[in-house]
């Protein structure tokens, strides 16, 4: 038993200045107590005394693990371009810059500069989504899981709401549309079979539901129904509503300004298309396909709209300045017609088959490792379920794959990759060009 031979905590305190002034006293101080402490357990198991300098440097491992920020940058070569897992879309220049600009300093969030009384947050984003979608109001809130709680809420408490089967769906993370609906008072009016809904099934329907009926939409973000279907266009059911002096609200989901079929996949409902079918009130987000911040958008007919900003709810699910930020220069991208250069997102949709296998081959040649082959990249993040877009990857031969994605996630930053039938695959698609260097590098040490 050396224990005696054991530093005092105020020796090391002492001899700290360095760490000190990196960590703090207080997270210092406590790191030596723990090592101390640990150290004492070994040397009464028979373990040596370790030096000064090499009781300080163990706590020196457990300062850096302590204070290591749990959320990091990751490198994302799935393929995969919206990764909820990931947070989805990575943000433009502007975007990034607006964000920095408003959480650096104040801001007239809620201020008139005109009169110099209270403003309202609201005004921020909605003359740009006005512009953009022609809609008459709107309001951006934290997400699109609480614009559907918003709306129901302000909505439909107590009311009937009536909704296709077919749409009663789960998002992901355990977001179920038929529980959101409960959660807000809403009763729901299921018509319809799994596969099949009829016109005459909103028509029957409707005459059920009392005063002021609604009818609610939820895009079928996740999975397709396929085979023996039928499903009325939204026109047709807005005409239904609005026959019965009622209310038509769509939950797009992803939602997207910019037809997806100019890049070769399938057609994802537009915000446009909805409001020009006769959706009164239209929710989406801002970090699916709009490519923005997190954010849900709720935007259509004023009179719904101002009933929506006023329920107290609006207040617990409100977005914050940098949101609002961020938001208003991703949305101005679109308005100047220039959101395919200047958003990551449509930047990765729109690269070619020939600029990918040209990067691949790249990376092919600097690694001296690997072949190009062809893959596909999907657009993920509840959308265009089963779509997929033509790419080239760098596929890897590592003796065992799960071991090498493993050393891929240990690197810093991480780098996500996946393995497909024994081979480990880099799709150059969701890899922001100036990722390159480093990915290389963590790619060469590994190998
Ligand atoms: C993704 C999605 C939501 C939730 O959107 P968040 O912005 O993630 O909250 C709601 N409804 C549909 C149909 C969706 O696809």
């Amino acid at each position: 038993m050396n224990l005696r031979n054991l530093p005092s905590v105020e020796q090391l305190l002492q001899a700290s200045d360095g760490l000190i002034s990196v960590y703090g006293r207080t997270l210092v101080l406590d790191a030596i107590r723990q090592t101390l402490e640990k150290i004492r357990v070994d040397v009464r198991a028979g373990a040596g005394v370790p030096s000064n300098e090499q009781i300080l440097t163990r706590a020196q491992s457990r300062l850096i693990g302590w204070t290591k920020p749990t959320l990091e940058p990751v490198i994302n070569a799935t393929g995969v371009i919206l990764h909820t897992n990931l947070g989805r879309a990575p943000l433009s220049k502007s975007t990034i810059q607006a964000m920095e600009a408003a959480s650096s300093g104040y801001t007239n969030l809620e201020f008139d500069l005109v009169t110099g009384k209270r403003g309202s947050r609201l005004i921020h984003a909605e003359s740009l989504l006005q512009k953009l979608t022609g809609a008459e109001s709107a309001v951006v809130v934290n997400n699109c899981a609480s614009a559907v709680l918003l709306v129901l809420s302000a909505l439909a408490k107590g009311k009937k709401v009536v909704i296709p089967r077919s749409q009663l769906v789960e998002i992901g993370g355990g977001f179920r549309v038929p529980d959101v609906m409960k959660q807000s008072g809403a009763k729901l009016l299921e018509i319809g079979t799994t596969n099949k809904v009829r016109l005459s099934d909103f028509e029957e329907a409707i005459e059920q539901t009392g005063s002021l009926p609604l009818i609610m939409r939820a895009h079928r973000s996740n999975f397709k129904i396929i085979g023996f279907t039928e499903e009325p266009e939204l026109a047709e059911i807005a005409k239904v509503a609005h026959s019965h002096n009622g209310i038509l609200l769509d939950d797009l989901g992803s939602g997207t300004l910019i037809d997806t079929s100019k890049y070769g996949m399938e057609y994802e409902p537009t915000v446009q298309d909805s409001l020009a079918a006769g959706a009164d009130v239209v929710m989406f987000s801002g970090d699916k396909l709009l490519g923005g911040p997190q954010a849900g958008i709720i935007i259509g007919k004023k009179a719904l709209l101002d009933k929506i900003k006023k329920h107290p709810l609006a207040r617990a699910v409100r977005a914050d300045k940098t949101r609002l930020a961020g938001l208003g220069a991703t949305l101005l991208h679109y308005l100047k017609d220039e959101a395919e250069r200047e958003i990551p997102i449509w930047q990765m949709i729109s690269q070619t088959r020939e600029q990918i296998w040209a990067r691949a081959e790249a990376w092919v040649t600097e690694l001296g490792a690997g072949a190009v082959v062809a893959a596909e990249s999907t657009v993920g993040g509840g959308s265009l379920p089963g779509e997929s877009i033509p790419t080239f990857v760098l596929a890897l031969n590592p003796k065992s794959p799960d071991k090498f994605l493993a050393k891929l996630r240990q690197n810093t930053p991480p780098v996500i990759a996946r393995a497909e039938n024994g081979q480990v695959l880099l799709d150059p698609r969701t890899v922001l060009p100036e990722q390159d260097a480093t990915l290389l590098a963590a790619l060469k040490t590994i190998l």
